[in-house]
């Protein structure tokens, strides 16, 4: 693979690479077509990782559609598919690399040990691509702060290039785990993000994050088989708590419809 990196990097020309797990949406493909707009080749990968989920999580059950990603690719503009097995990623004993800080709050408390598998698998996955840019989704809005940190903390100098959350036509964030979700709780899903975009107006109007906060839970808790995991406003800039010189809020959701547990998050413009 990375014989195949240093041939396609010729007098300066540019890899992007597209990490992923599969199953891909327009989501994923928004990524692809992204790079291919701005780089000369597109890496992308294809890697079910195994460990960054928890051993009560869904890892055996991760969907896994390898034919029908392989034509998406090809047709969003991808010149190579990066598809490592598990033996090939990962041995005993394993070297592992923890970001510390912005781990230690949203998703690093529901999932212990979540992001030391996504920084450890990222981190391999950049040595052996070596891309000049490598493209994150804003849906995880939190990992790409992970990877930006750890971007800049070892040394990678690579462009961490984030993509706008792509969304079904009613609000819902694409997600390869919408496939778990009941007839009902599709179609009771996208109240979530309707919910959070609400908070965003309040925040606007001037709420304060507390009230907001307390608002978006209470109404998230109402909608049918729905159950809170974290509701947080946080400063995007990096992931603190909200002060007078914040420019930028984020609103983070956490929230299981029945089993599954679905993120989200919006962006609002404080000042
Ligand atoms: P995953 O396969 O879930 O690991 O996601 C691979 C990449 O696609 C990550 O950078 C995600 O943030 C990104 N991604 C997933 N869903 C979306 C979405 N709805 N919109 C934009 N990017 C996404």
């Amino acid at each position: 693979m990375a014989e195949e990196s240093s041939l396609l990097r010729r007098d300066g020309s540019e890899i992007g690479f597209v990490p992923t797990m599969g199953a891909l949406h327009e989501g994923h493909i928004s990524l692809i077509k992204k790079a291919a707009s701005q780089c000369d080749s597109v890496v992308a990968s294809i890697f079910v990782n195994p460990i960054q989920f928890g051993p009560k999580e869904d890892l055996a059950k991760y969907p896994r559609k390898i034919r029908e990603d392989k034509e998406k690719l090809a047709s969003a503009g991808c010149t190579i598919l990066f598809l490592p097995s598990v033996e090939d990623m990962y041995r005993e004993r394993m070297t592992s690399v923890h970001v510390s800080g912005i781990t230690e709050k949203l998703c690093g408390v529901s999932r212990p040990g979540h992001f030391d598998g996504v920084a450890t698998v990222v981190a391999k996955l950049f040595n052996i691509v070596r891309p000049d840019r490598a493209y994150f989704g804003e849906k995880d809005f939190q990992q790409l702060a992970v990877i930006k940190k750890m971007n800049e903390d070892l040394n990678f100098r690579i462009k961490i290039v984030s993509c706008p959350t792509v969304r079904e036509k009613d609000g819902l964030a694409m997600s390869s785990r919408n496939a778990y979700l009941s007839k009902d709780e599709r179609r009771r899903a996208p109240e979530i993000y309707r919910t959070l975009r609400m908070g965003a107006k309040m925040l606007k109007d001037g709420a304060t994050p507390v009230k907001v906060r307390e608002e978006l839970k209470m109404r998230i808790e109402m909608i049918e088989g729905s159950r809170t995991d974290y509701l947080e406003i946080l400063d995007e800039e990096n992931l603190g708590e909200i002060r007078a010189s914040t420019k930028r809020a984020r609103i983070f959701s956490a929230v299981y419809m029945g089993s599954t547990r679905l993120i989200d998050n919006v962006g609002v413009k404080l000042r």
